[in-house]
């Protein structure tokens, strides 16, 4: 006898080839059972909108005319406007744009315009400066692009345009706006380098990205009905246990979450980490994260606790569930359905700074893949934990 919601492993394994077969089993199957449903696999949370179909038609239409040669297709109308999400600083916006065009004044370009330049890169040593060396192949590059939150593995891909259509098609608006902001703080880096003698900083540059990155502004968020704009993490109410839980999204198959609960006292409780997480968005990573956090919670023993999740969507879509059959929505429903085994559970939201260990706990999953601590953290996230307690804690005299 096969125990219920558990894969038939063999089955699966004998059917499909491995890659494929490693996604099937490490999606999770529903407690519940249900009937299955047909989704709409070109939105965020599952919902078909005309202007939706039209774009991912658009952006098939163009991958299949280049389909033919063996170069990587242009980028299409919809990825295009990706790059101009609503985030970030429009200086870096309009530097990504001039990337992608290959207006950048980088040596290799200047050279071919027959200015006697050094060809080779300034930032490595090694290279000729290019646009694809600089944003692509750089070792110097890479560190900052690994660096950053969005933790990028340039060396996965084969192009720039590669690069550009695999990361455009699933990113969020706000890690757009993070690379876009790194790539263009690179670039400032690399003239401070060339024009002024500044030695070159991968710490700096990292530093300079997050202080310039944009997330969205108060007033955008406060004009959202019910919702409270927290940037710190706040202490439950007394006999509340606050669980913060996050996802990290790379790719369909590279995705990690991270958990942290703590008492009204800002005592830790529990940390968690679990990896991967199979989601083709980041919304879907983050839904499946607050799943595995509120089944996890229970069985912790948590009865009154209040999860916090920096994904505004989730938590709009929580608190206001819209008609109709969205993935998204099945595994909202199944979230809410856990509600009968709480005397409490509620959900609120804060932004990613407030939320700063299962942020980090998310990024590293794959290290911590499937660990459990239990009234202690690793010791990487101590800090974090630490400018948690303190921004609440009244100052000594
Ligand atoms: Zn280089």
């Amino acid at each position: 006898m096969r125990a219920p919601g558990v894969w038939n492993r063999e089955m699966v394994e004998f059917i499909f080839c491995p890659s494929t077969a490693t996604q099937i089993l490490a999606l999770p199957i529903p407690l519940h059972g249900g009937e299955d449903v047909l989704f709409w696999p070109g939105s965020v949370d599952g919902f078909y909108t005309a202007k939706l179909g039209y774009d991912f038609v658009s952006s098939m239409t163009a991958a299949n005319t280049a389909g033919s040669s063996s170069s990587t297709p242009p980028l299409g109308n919809s990825l295009w406007k990706k790059l101009w999400s609503r985030y970030g600083l429009p200086r870096c916006k309009e530097f990504s744009w001039r990337i992608c065009r290959s207006f950048v004044p980088v040596r290799s370009a200047l050279a071919r315009r027959g200015m006697a330049v050094d060809l080779i890169c300034p930032l490595c040593g090694i290279e000729e400066e290019t646009i694809k060396h600089l944003w692509l192949c750089c070792p110097a590059s890479r560190s900052v692009f690994f660096a950053i939150p969005l933790a990028l593995r340039l060396e996965r891909f084969v192009s720039l345009p590669d690069f550009l259509h695999q990361f455009l098609a699933v990113a969020s608006a706000d890690a757009i706006a993070e690379w876009q902001t790194a790539a263009y703080v690179l670039w400032e880096a690399r003239n401070k380098l060339v024009f002024e003698g500044r030695p070159f900083s991968c710490d700096a540059v990292v530093r300079r990205t997050l202080q310039l990155v944009q997330r969205p502004s108060s007033a955008q968020v406060s004009r959202q009905p019910g919702i409270v704009l927290e940037t710190v993490w706040r202490r439950p109410e007394e006999g509340m246990i606050k669980v913060n839980v996050d996802a990290s999204f790379k790719s369909a198959t590279d995705s990690g979450s991270g958990l942290i609960a703590r008492d009204s006292e800002g005592q830790v409780l529990a940390a968690a980490a679990s990896y991967p997480v199979v989601a083709s968005s980041p919304v879907l990573a983050e839904a499946w994260a607050l799943r595995w956090a509120i089944i996890l919670a229970l069985e912790l023993g948590f009865r009154r606790v209040c999860f916090e999740t920096d994904c505004l969507l989730l938590f709009q879509r929580w608190q206001k569930p819209p008609d109709g059959v969205s993935y998204l929505m099945s595994i909202l429903r199944e979230c809410l359905s856990f509600r009968r085994f709480f005397d409490v559970m509620t959900l609120s939201f804060v932004r990613r700074s407030g939320n700063s260990v299962a942020d980090l706990l998310a990024r590293r999953a794959s290290t911590y893949a499937g660990l459990v601590w239990v009234e202690e953290v690793p010791s990487e996230a101590l800090p974090f934990v630490s400018a948690d307690y303190l921004a609440f804690m009244p100052v000594q005299v």
